[in-house]
């Protein structure tokens, strides 16, 4: 079937979000030129734009973490890869460009942010 307007739209929304946290690893650990992308980040970037593309669960999901497919666990080196991706950008992103972070505002974002909250509250105990 066919993804409604808004599906569609969320699934846009949810691959350039993960495709700007790549851009932002990728420039700033391997120095690649802004805009651009080296061959390993552009295949990080190809893959989970194809998981994005492919994902039943777009109407309803939350966050990838908490699904319990998975898909990325097919691929255990792109799984670890996006993860580096994730951990380096998330907290990054928020400090340095909020701006680009509301503008993309996906639920990746939000994810690292309910991750942050819920790794403080584990350190005040
Ligand atoms: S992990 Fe689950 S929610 Fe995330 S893209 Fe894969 S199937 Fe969809
Ligand atoms: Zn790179």
């Amino acid at each position: 079937m066919a993804d409604s307007e808004a599906v569609r739209a969320k699934r846009e929304q949810e691959k350039a979000g993960v495709h700007f946290m790549i851009e932002f690893y990728c420039q700033h650990k391997h120095k690649t030129p802004k805009g651009q992308l080296c061959p390993e980040c552009q295949e990080l970037a190809d893959f989970s734009a194809m998981r994005i593309d492919k994902c039943p669960f777009m109407e309803t999901k939350t966050f990838c973490s908490e699904c319990k497919v998975q898909c990325f666990r097919s691929k255990p080196e792109m799984q670890k890869r996006i993860g580096d991706v994730m951990r380096y950008s998330g907290p990054r992103m928020i400090v340095y460009s909020p701006k680009t972070v509301l503008k993309h505002g996906c639920l990746t974002f939000k994810r690292v942010i309910k991750n942050k909250i819920k790794s403080k509250k584990g350190e005040k105990k």
